[in-house]
Parts: C-alpha cells; sequence; structure tokens
C-alpha cells in the first residue's frame, strides 16, 4: 500500500497505513485471531489462513520496511537472532558462508556453535577489506556473504556497493546487517545487496519495550521462498502486539535517528577532544578508518552508537560506568534512552573487544545532560 511518490519521512510517520476500512480507526487494529474462516468452497477467499503465517498485525510494519528498504517483500521475526539465522538455516549443510568477523557477538556465538556443528562451512573475514573478501570468497561453492556495518562494537565499516559486486561476481548473495544504520541513514539493497536485515529491537522500534527482526528482500525468489518456509515452519514469528508496537515506533524513526545521530557526532568531537579518552570509535569521526566510505554510504548521519577506549584500561572503564547517572548501564541499543555498557564483561573471554572498552548507545536526551553526566563521571572515574 506504499505510495512510492511519498517521501520516505511521510511514509514513516503513517506507517505506510490507511484508515481501517471497517471503522475509519486511522491506527490499525490489533488482531489477535490465531486462524481464519474459510469461504464454503473451503477456500481461503481472504487470504488468510493461520497466523503464524498470515497475520494482519503484522501488515503495517511490513509496508513501511518495503518503502523504506526499497524491497519485494519483508518478513518479520520473534527477534534479530530469529530472522539472522533464519537466512543461514535456509543454506544447506556443507555450504560456505563468509562473514564479518566484527560482529553481533551472538550471532558471531551461534555461527562458531549450532552453525557450525550442523555443517555450515563459515569462514570469517575483514570485510573492511575486500581484498581479504575476495581471498576468503569461494566462486561457486559461497552461498553467502554476511556483512554488518557499522559493525558492533568497533563500528567497522564495509563498504556495501563493493561488496555486492564481488558477491555477485563470484556467484554469492550479500546480506547486510543494517540494524544500526537503519534504513533512515543507509538503504543496502539500493547498494546491491539481496538481503537487508534488521534487529527491530534497536531503532525501528525505539523503545526498548519490543524484541523483533526482520529480514527484507530485493527480490521474491527461490532463496527468499526457502527463507520464508523457515519462519513459517520453525515459527520465530512476533506476537501481534509486538508487531502492532514496531509500526507504531517506526512512525517516529525518522525523528528519533537523525535526533540521535547528530547528538552522537558532538558527543563523539567532544570526547575524541577529552583527556580521559585515549581513542573514539566512530564512524562520523574524520581520523576513523571507515569515514570516508561512511561518508558516501550513510546519509544524514553516521548513526547514535560510539565506542571510546578509556586510559587507565578495564577499571577504568568500568569506573566511568559505575558513576554515571544519567546514563543507563544496560545492554542493547537504539532506544530513546542512552545506555553505556563495558563490552567485554558481557562477551566474555572469547571476545576479540578491547577491556578498555565502553559503548555509548545516545538516546534522544538534551545532549548537553549527556555530555555533563558522562563527563562528570569521567573526571571521578579519573580521580579514583
Ligand atoms: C541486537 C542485535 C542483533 C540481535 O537482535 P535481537 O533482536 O536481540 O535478537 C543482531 N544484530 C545486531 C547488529 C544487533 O545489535
Amino acid at each position: 500500500m506504499s505510495d512510492p511518490i511519498l517521501h520516505p519521512e511521510t511514509l514513516a510517520a503513517h506507517a505506510a497505513s490507511h484508515p481501517d476500512p471497517l471503522t475509519g480507526a486511522i491506527i490499525p487494529p490489533l488482531h489477535l485471531s490465531t486462524t481464519y474462516e474459510r469461504d464454503a468452497d473451503l477456500s481461503y477467499g481472504r487470504g488468510r489462513c493461520y497466523a503464524r503465517a498470515d497475520n494482519p498485525s503484522y501488515d503495517a510494519a511490513i509496508a513501511t520496511l518495503n518503502g523504506l528498504e526499497g524491497g519485494a517483500d519483508t518478513l518479520l521475526f520473534a527477534s534479530g537472532m530469529a530472522a539472522a539465522t533464519a537466512i543461514f538455516q535456509a543454506l544447506a549443510p556443507g555450504d560456505h558462508v563468509v562473514v564479518s568477523q566484527v560482529m553481533y557477538w551472538a550471532l558471531r556465538a551461534w555461527l562458531n556453535g549450532n552453525a557450525t556443528r550442523w555443517g555450515l562451512d563459515v569462514t570469517f573475514a575483514d570485510t573492511s577489506d575486500l581484498d581479504a573478501v575476495r581471498a576468503a570468497l569461494r566462486p561457486g561453492r559461497t552461498r553467502l556473504l554476511w556483512v554488518e556495518t557499522p559493525a558492533n562494537p568497533l563500528w567497522t565499516i564495509s563498504d556495501i556497493a563493493a561488496l555486492a559486486e564481488l558477491a555477485h561476481a563470484a556467484g554469492t548473495r550479500l546480506a547486510v546487517d543494517s540494524t544500526v544504520a537503519t534504513p533512515v541513514l543507509t538503504q543496502p539493497l539500493s547498494l546491491g545487496a539481496d538481503l537487508v536485515v534488521h534487529s527491530a529491537s534497536k531503532y525501528l522500534n525505539g523503545h526498548s519495550d519490543v524484541i523483533a527482526g526482520s529480514i527484507t528482500t530485493a527480490r521474491k525468489d527461490e532463496v527468499w521462498a526457502a527463507i520464508k518456509a523457515v519462519q513459517v515452519q520453525q515459527g520465530g514469528v512476533p506476537g501481534a502486539f509486538e508487531a502492532w508496537l514496531l509500526q507504531r515506533g517506526l512512525r517516529t524513526l525518522f525523528l528519533r535517528v537523525r535526533w540521535q545521530s547528530a547528538s552522537a557526532l558532538t558527543l563523539a568531537e567532544r570526547l575524541a577532544a577529552h583527556p580521559a579518552i585515549a581513542e573514539v570509535l566512530y564512524p562520523g569521526l574524520p581520523s576513523f578508518p571507515g569515514h570516508a566510505i561512511a561518508a558516501r554510504q550513510m546519509q544524514g548521519g553516521f548513526g547514535a552508537m560510539i565506542s571510546v577506549r578509556v586510559k587507565g584500561g578495564r577499571n577504568s572503564a568500568i569506573a566511568t560506568a559505575a558513576h554515571v547517572r544519567l546514563w543507563r548501564r544496560a545492554t542493547s541499543l537504539g532506544g530513546v534512552e542512552s545506555l553505556i555498557e563495558h563490552r567485554a564483561s558481557i562477551e566474555g573471554p572469547t571476545s576479540p573487544v578491547p577491556d578498555d572498552l565502553l559503548r555509548l548507545s545516545v538516546g534522544a536526551e538534551a545532549i548537553e545532560d549527556l555530555w555533563c553526566d558522562l563527563a562528570a563521571a569521567l573526571a571521578t572515574a579519573a580521580h579514583s
């Protein structure tokens, strides 16, 4: 139902929806029915059979994501992990995949664990380095190139357009985890990716009150049918209310992401000049290795995720997080409240994340409040 002449901000504000034809309600109703009536001839004339596969409460979020990502179809999942793993599970044991070395840690753990046990042949590569990807791809054998950009929690930037070319030349599909960029800042399908994945628990919903995921495809083909079969057969689908909350969150996506990205850039610049900080990892800083590609590939901002390496190592990092009062010490990202986290403690001993790193998810608060709180915590930690 998306009107192609509307701007994406408009599409999002309306969640690609029209008033309910039955009642005139301008907000879509919540459909709790698990099953749908058959016609007398046993057909499903209204197109819905059973809610694991056909859930009208998903329609608004699906239409919005199709429009914002420029995709042919979208599937909603019970979580970002359910979405990501469905793409790999649509492959066959023995298939080879190349994936980003720096990526969301739980997916890396799954790829090293269950996926490998199941027979998937996984190569981790530095996807910010085209030569490394070229060397890792096995033409005719590699079924999927999986890239996260910016990638958790170092915000490593990978060049989607260049990787799409490399992948396609090797007969491989490119899937992009675009959770951190959001469709506000990057549209991976328009850069040549075949699939775009989101943890909708993050920016798409934006209020830290829904766990959900999505995949949007450039085209409806046999791979898409296989992914859809995994979704429907394994049943990793969101509840109706979660999908309804997601369409509600999507309405303010542009306001939130643009505001939060602008705040993040200012905070990153101030942090880079702060004496207690050894290094700021943020794609918006000209000193950041992926900055030039990010400037080309991201429009209107560099996202709202920053990592800092604190002088004094692990203890200083943990002490800084201990002294914030406004920032919340919590995992996750993409909500309107700012979060701070010592990642290495979360990811455990196998993590490649440095010990002195704090991950910041910049929310929608007044930037001076965020800065005062952070600067005070850094000062207290430096003197403790
Ligand atoms: C959170 C996250 C995921 C996993 O999503 P869940 O909704 O928590 O399952 C995947 N990728 C990235 C980049 C994430 O930040």
